[in-house]
């Protein structure tokens, strides 16, 4: 059986990236978590999923751009998607990656190119979400969203924290004396012990810890998580803090536990379905395996159908 960190190895490999990509084989794999190569068919996952009750955060498929153009060209799908949601009347926000806009080039582009459809979505009253990649690009995404965060209101523009690391609980502290809108995950990057915990009770306890946090500050934050646990424990804390349901929301992944989205959304918490779209689906689809490696087997098995 391939193991976690194998799977998270070869979804760092660019040139299956690009060979994957070519192959429509290969596509027909992803559809479990993958909604479409398209806006257009992003938009059409996007009203079944508010169908069910839930909200929606689009995700354009490409991390680790390595031009200029290809940076740009991610904001301007971005700003397309926007305007797409305004038009269509979905429910969603969008979710961006500072490495898709530049990061790895010059942080400066990034915090540019980031900025372009932050000031978009604050014009339309939308939102944006910065997702926290790879524990060697979190204190520069952290300082971009500062920036951000100092141009652009709690409601413009949000950041993600991971319980994995050992600083998490600092930078919430610290993000939430700003204030910031912040969304909890565990984390789905393979990290050295230097900076995050080997165990999983550990990165459940600290995640319980900061989830805890969040949820007394008052603040609505984004509680990202499809583990029974941690969805337990953070209906509990709610419910004997008296935060109310709709004081914060749970949020889960396109195509995972389909099941618990929709009865949470039934029970009246507040549920938003992050939905990846496009070609380059390659190390998005290998870190779900990763997570899960009895999903290769359900992946394997479409391909026979
Ligand atoms: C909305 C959202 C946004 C995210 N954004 C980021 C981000 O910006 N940066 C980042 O590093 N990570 C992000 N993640 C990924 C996150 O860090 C975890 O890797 C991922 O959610 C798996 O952790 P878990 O909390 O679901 O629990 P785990 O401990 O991985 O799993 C607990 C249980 O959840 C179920 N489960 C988990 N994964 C799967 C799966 N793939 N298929 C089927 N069942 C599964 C199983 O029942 C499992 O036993 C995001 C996750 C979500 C839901």
């Amino acid at each position: 059986m391939l193991t976690r960190s194998a799977l998270i190895y070869l979804s760092r490999q660019e040139g299956l990236k690009d060979f994957a990509a070519r192959f429509s084989l290969f596509r027909k794999l992803t559809t479990r978590f993958i909604a479409g190569d398209d806006i257009d068919e992003a938009v059409a996952a996007i009203r079944e999923i508010n169908a069910q009750g839930c909200s929606a955060s689009f995700d354009h498929l490409n991390e680790s751009v390595s031009g200029i153009a290809e940076a740009e060209a991610e904001v301007k799908e971005y700003l397309d998607v926007l305007a797409h949601i305004d038009e269509t009347g979905i429910n969603s926000n969008v979710s961006i990656k500072l490495s898709q806009f530049g990061l790895q080039i010059d942080p400066e582009l990034a915090y540019r190119n980031a900025r372009l459809v932050v000031e978009d979505a604050s014009r339309r009253g939308n939102f944006v979400r910065v997702d926290m990649e790879g524990s060697n690009d979190t204190q520069a995404t952290i300082d971009i969203f500062k920036r951000l965060r100092g141009e652009f209101g709690l409601n413009d523009v949000g950041i993600v924290l991971q319980s994995y690391l050992y600083r998490t609980m600092d930078d919430a502290r610290d993000l939430l004396k700003i204030p910031a809108r912040i969304r909890l995950c565990k984390g789905a990057y393979n990290e050295p012990p230097e900076v995050a915990y080997p165990e999983k009770q550990k990165v459940d306890e600290n995640y319980v810890q900061v989830m805890q946090l969040l949820l007394s500050s008052g603040i609505y934050h984004g509680i990202a998580t499809h583990d029974p646990k941690m969805i337990d424990a953070t209906k509990d804390f709610a419910q004997r803090e008296g935060v109310s349901k709709d004081a914060f929301e749970f949020q889960m992944l396109y195509g995972i536990r389909r099941d618990l989205q929709e009865q949470l959304a039934r029970d009246g918490y507040g549920m938003r379905v992050y939905v990846p779209y496009g070609k380059h689906w390659y190390p998005y689809f290998m870190r779900r395996l990763a997570e899960r490696p009895a999903n290769i087997w359900f992946v394997l098995k479409n391909l026979w159908k």
